[in-house]
């Protein structure tokens, strides 16, 4: 069983969760998903970032303590992943003793294996107090930050403890190039090559004197920066420096937004080679949600509602849409009207349909249990054909890709019912026939309840049981594929899965 260790950014507990965060979280949860069917050891970490000076403000606005402020949103954030059947198996907080543990560890490490790489010096610049971090000329529009273009840039010059990253910058490169620090999707890949090409400049880690945050080890004049901690909370979640941590370290996959690849690509791989820990196999960087054109996040305020996105048609639909139309690789649109058409045509109309009119007819055909026969006809070929597509597109973590093998399968499904009629054939008596495109179908639900599970767990799940399966499709139905043992099992009347919205 190989071990499968896989992240999501953290989200810094400033305000409510968004559909930008659900994106992300939904597509890393069917990441997870789709390695525990292939069998894999699958550790799965979703977290809160809580140690930010704005998280701090926040608090300090709502007149609530910092320590109550972010239980509250973790809280809420974890309750809102798993309405939206998020299966992760831990939740880290950076405010925990666990990860301030690491984060000293990890830094006396740096110092111990590479003195010289964090090291005193002055920083002065152009502060975003929103961004929490001195902003390049290149991130200065119009003289504003280009993330925060209301707030104003605070000139800051501090004594502060820096990294030697510019130490790094040839051995990253050369690990991107050859694909040993994996950089998807090939266009986030170029962008950090570019970055990296242009030269690196040593980074600022601490902060003076703040009252929110982790201590810098050996110096309390000093807090670690809230970026530098952060990154760290991937390896706190594995109980490093304890012995034992490599049995989840180093991460096989680290989700984040396209917005902090130069975190995750560059700094993050940089501060694991000074302290000689091995680095992450892959980061795979998302686009965003956009609605109405801009892009979903707290900070441009956009006004759709996640809790409105989950009500209108259960969490399975959202997430099927988020990764299906939105799409994990790019920046797509929501739309209401889109997201409405996409429940009605496939997941209404085409998967619901058919498993409602096919277990109808097993319930009335051959009272609910399914017959042997028929193996190898033209939908089991349709079928075995959408299992070797899915498997290829989600590998690579084409989600959008595993999407279209599965619900073009329900569409070859939806046909095959109407030309082999089986209504015609049990009214001809003919019962070999029938008892072929029964088990036929019977098997094509089958594979898709399985396909089609780490899209829409809930869903898939409750017509795993419909369909007579045993527990949990999960972990390890993906070998039964090849040729589903449907024969003799007692299928029952199902629940419609989608039902259609009332006419307004
Ligand atoms: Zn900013």
């Amino acid at each position: 069983m190989a071990k499968f260790y896989l992240t999501t950014a953290i989200d810094y507990s400033n305000g409510e969760p968004h559909l930008g965060h659900a994106l992300e979280k939904v597509g890393a949860d069917c990441i997870a998903r789709y390695r525990r069917l292939r069998g894999d050891a699958v550790h799965f970490l979703m977290g809160m970032d809580e140690n930010a000076q704005k998280v701090a403000l926040a608090a300090e606005h709502a007149g609530v303590p910092p320590a109550e402020w972010v239980r509250t949103l973790a809280e809420r954030f974890d309750a809102t992943w798993r309405r939206l059947l998020c299966s992760h198996d831990d939740w880290i907080r950076t405010t925990e003793p666990r990860h301030h543990r690491t984060t000293v560890a990890l830094i006396e490490r740096i110092r111990a294996r590479n003195p010289g790489d964090v090291f005193i010096g002055e920083y002065e610049g152009l502060y975003c107090t929103g961004c929490e971090e001195f902003k390049q000329e290149s991130q200065i529009v119009n003289g504003h930050c280009e993330e925060h273009p209301h707030l104003e840039l605070v000139r800051t010059r501090e004594q502060n403890y820096f990294f030697r990253l510019s130490r790094y910058r040839d051995e990253i490169l050369g690990l991107i190039r050859s694909g040993a620090l994996a950089v998807e999707p090939a266009i986030r890949r170029n962008e950090v090559v570019r970055v990296l090409e242009a030269g690196l400049q040593d980074i600022s880690i601490s902060r003076q004197r703040l009252a929110w945050g982790i201590p810098f080890p050996g110096d309390p004049e000093q807090t670690v920066y809230v970026w530098f901690d952060a990154l760290i909370n991937y390896l706190s979640a594995t109980g490093f420096p304890d012995a034992g941590y490599e049995r989840l370290w180093p991460a096989d996959l680290h989700v984040v937004g396209k917005g902090i690849t130069r975190f995750h690509c560059i700094i993050w791989p940089a501060m694991l080679l000074s302290a000689e820990v091995a680095l992450p196999r892959e980061v795979w960087a998302h686009g965003y949600v956009q609605w109405g054109g801009t892009k979903v996040s707290k900070s441009a305020g956009t006004a759709v509602s996640l809790d409105d996105a989950i009500a209108r048609h259960g969490p399975d639909a959202l997430r099927y849409f988020l990764l299906r139309e939105v799409g994990f690789e790019a920046d797509g649109n929501f739309t209401w009207d889109r997201f409405d058409e996409r429940y009605t045509a496939d997941l209404a109309d085409g998967f619901g349909n058919l498993a409602s009119r096919s277990l109808a007819m097993l319930a009335r055909y051959r009272a609910g249990k399914v017959p042997a026969g028929g193996a190898g006809t033209s939908l089991d070929a349709s079928g075995l054909a959408a299992v070797r597509r899915y498997a290829e597109t989600m590998d690579r973590l084409d989600l959008r890709g595993g999407a279209e093998a599965v619900f073009g399968l329900v569409g070859e499904a939806n046909l095959y019912v109407q030309q082999a009629a089986p209504w015609t054939l049990a009214k001809q008596g003919r019962e070999t026939d029938l008892d072929d495109v029964l088990a036929t179908l019977a098997r094509c639900l089958y594979r898709l309840t399985v396909l089609a599970s780490p899209f829409i767990p809930g869903k898939a799940q409750s017509l795993w049981q419909t369909l007579g399966g045993r527990g949990e499709i999960e972990p390890a139905q993906w070998a039964s594929l090849e040729a589903p043992p449907v024969a003799g099992m007692a299928t029952t009347k199902p629940e419609v899965l989608f039902p259609k919205p009332a006419p307004a």
